[in-house]
């Protein structure tokens, strides 16, 4: 049977995939060779892809309630109950919380309909748990979302330092580039984490500083590098907007004891910092996922641009993210922070998308961010849902409250392909969407490269694709411009929208795909906007055209107390994949870790009276659940980790999800789920 190129499921690596169908429900899966984000390679969860395209638990029909419904039927009531909502409460009563899982395609259209026709930014997305504080620091230090490196950086780096980052587990073939790189040219390699991960093992030093420590150890670093004449004054004259006043921001504190860690390990940290001009400073969920994710995130930035290291070649801060197409997301408008093609909600902004749509009004500013949606469906501000593509039962950070919320919420639809969910069971209306394998569209990496999803196997039962359903439900509701042929008629209009009345000014222009004809975007090969190094030869997108040093200073969190000495860590297993949906239907994959385990320090289990191997309740003031003990020094002490995959589907204890509360980062909304107050006991 004929091979296909498609792209992985999961993370933000976004790797090409060779799927040759063996069956009606079966393929082979292969790295593609020629795909620039891999090469051919894949990881545990890629390779196993296989086991995952059955029709196990698969959502076949539309359902009202407990009644299978035609598609028409269901698409009506869904209409109908959002124009009866809006026409009562107005817009800002509805909400759309969509999913990094989504394609380009299906993000756009749900983006249209709800910014530009029904008038409210009330969208947003599980995206904003995974990486929406480094778009903030993004937009704060460059004028827009953009990330400044590519994959083809760690080749060229003589050293990366990875913050917050298990990635030899959550981006493996960004680890197997990095271990090729360290091979080949001797590159040193700083690991930042409070955990000893197997990517800590592995580096040349790691830190395991205290939670949330980052901003004084980043600050620091610039402050030494001032102190000791390495800024590069080139740069901050002519790239580079220095606030008044920024310089007597950094810190002269104590920054090893701040950060809990031996003055020697900082110093070392800080020579090789100094003597390594190509660095390559890489983040993830250990930095944004924190209620001062970004201001960690501009701390490296900061330190990137008054040093000079960023537009040249191993060199800049690299935020990678963990889902498919969370970078897609944030292209066609996906976060309720932005309006569409990396547009704010100037009048200007707001005009301008407006007119491209045609559209009758246009949202009047920001939406509720995830947390804020929750919570407002909690209180009745939000009388209708429509969800995609996620599973926030049992992913949002107090989760309680989320089933909360969605038991308050008079109306929830919920498009899956799977057929039970923590999150379906509050469903009034059930939409078969199409899966990995069947869907077709783009998504955009973590180096901004476009790859396609294609499908190979067959739509089962009436599943159809996301964005058919938002722009069937858009056209009942009586919204024209909406009649899309085909996935490739959503990407070309989303690609004419980053050209219109751009004047350059915003890197995201990929306005030269908009006249692609069905048979080239079928046929497309993976391409990167922005190009390899975005600001190695171009002004930043600011007015002035210089990046903006962003002051922060370290603000240590004050929720401990007697109650909650312990603090609690969240994160993934390398052979899992959020809350195993899909990775729970492959033997293989469940065999790596069978069941979820709370880590902990030995000096901390004896205090506790708790041993390897036995039961532990972990408690937080926001919920408790039952885990299996682990005990090992890579844990700090009085630190605990528990893993976040497990939900009501698949465990009676091990529910993370219950665990960390809803406090935030202020300004980009993503919970901080790696730092939360904790006790545990012997159970
Ligand atoms: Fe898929 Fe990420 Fe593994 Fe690549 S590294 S195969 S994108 S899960």
């Amino acid at each position: 049977m004929t091979t296909v190129k498609t792209t992985c499921a999961y993370c933000g690596v976004g790797c090409g995939v060779l799927a040759t169908p063996t069956g009606a429900r079966s393929a082979t899966i292969a790295g593609d060779p020629e795909h620039p984000a891999n090469f051919g390679k894949l990881c545990s969860k890629g390779a196993h892809l296989g086991e995952t395209i059955g029709l196990e638990d698969r959502l076949f029909h539309p359902m009202i309630g407990t009644r299978q419904a035609s598609w028409d039927d269901a698409l009506d009531h869904v209409a109908q109950r959002f124009a009866a909502t809006i026409a009562e409460y107005g817009p800002d009563s509805v909400a759309f919380y969509a999913s990094g899982q989504m394609l380009t395609e299906d993000y756009y259209v749900a983006n249209k309909l709800m910014k530009g026709f029904i008038g409210t930014a009330n969208i947003d997305t599980n995206s904003r748990l995974c990486m929406a504080s480094a778009v903030a620091a993004h937009v704060r230090a460059f004028g827009e979302d953009v990330v400044p490196c590519s994959y083809d950086d760690l080749d060229a780096a003589d050293l990366i330092v990875l913050v917050g980052s298990n990635t030899a587990w959550c981006h493996p073939v960004i680890w197997q580039r990095i271990e090729v790189a360290r091979a080949a040219r001797g590159t040193k390699l700083v690991v930042i984490d409070p955990r000893r991960t197997e990517t800590a093992e592995r580096a040349d030093l790691h830190l395991a500083i205290a939670p949330d420590s980052d901003v004084a150890l980043f600050t620091g670093l610039l402050a030494h590098m001032r102190s000791s004449w390495r800024l590069d004054g080139t740069a901050l004259a002519e790239r580079v907007h220095v606030p008044d006043g920024f310089w007597k921001t950094l810190p002269n504190p104590d920054v090893a004891r701040t950060c809990d860690i031996a003055p020697a390990d900082l110093q070392a940290f800080y020579d090789l910092f100094a003597d390594h001009p190509r660095t390559i400073t890489l983040f993830s969920q250990g930095v944004n996922q924190s209620t001062s994710g970004t201001d960690k995130a501009n701390a490296i930035i900061n330190l990137h641009l008054a040093t000079g290291r960023i537009g040249k070649p191993g060199a800049g801060p690299f935020s990678i993210t963990g889902q498919p197409n969370a970078m897609g997301g944030r292209e066609v408008g996906g976060l309720a922070s932005t309006l569409a093609a990396h547009m704010g909600f100037s009048d200007a902004e707001r005009d301008r998308a407006q007119r491209f749509w045609q559209s009758p009004t246009i949202c009047s500013g920001p939406g509720f961010k995830a947390v804020d949606m929750f919570d407002a469906m909690a209180k009745g501000k939000i009388k209708a849902v429509w969800i995609m593509a996620t599973n926030p039962a049992v992913s949002m950070p107090d989760a309680r409250m989320a089933r909360v919320a969605l038991a308050n919420c008079p109306f929830v639809v919920v498009s899956d392909c799977i057929a039970e969910t923590d999150t379906l069971r509050f469903a009034q209306v059930k939409l078969p969407a199409l899966g990995w394998g069947e869907k077709d569209g783009t998504v955009t990496n973590s180096e901004r490269r476009v790859s396609r999803q294609r499908a190979f196997l067959a739509a089962p039962g009436e599943a159809r694709a996301d964005w058919w359903q938002v722009a069937e439900v858009a056209t009942r509701m009586g919204f024209a411009g909406f009649d899309f042929a085909n996935a490739a008629s959503v990407f070309r209009e989303f690609a004419a929208q980053t050209g219109f009345e751009n004047g350059g000014t915003r890197l995201l222009d990929i306005s030269g795909q908009a006249t692609i004809s069905d048979a080239a975007y079928a046929a497309m090969t993976p391409f990167q906007w922005g190009g390899t190094s975005p600001f190695a030869d171009r002004a930043f997108p600011t007015p002035d055209g210089k990046a903006r040093l962003v002051p922060v200073v370290h603000a240590p969190r004050d929720d401990a107390s007697r109650a909650y000495p312990l603090r609690l860590n969240t994160g993934r297993y390398r052979d899992q994949w959020h809350t195993m949906t899909r990775t729970g239907l492959s033997p293989k994959l469940s065999q790596h870790r069978r069941e979820p385990l709370v880590e902990v320090h030995p000096d901390t289990a004896r205090r506790l009276g708790i041993t390897d191997g036995a039961l532990a309740r972990v408690e937080t003031p926001n919920g408790a659940s039952i885990f299996r003990v682990a005990v090992t020094p890579d844990q700090r002490r009085r630190d605990l980790f528990v893993p976040i995959h497990w939900s009501d589907q698949t465990s009676a204890g091990g529910r993370a999800g219950l665990l960390p509360g809803p406090d935030r980062d202020p300004i980009s909304g993503q919970p901080g789920f790696k730092n939360s107050p904790a006790r545990a006991g012997s159970y």
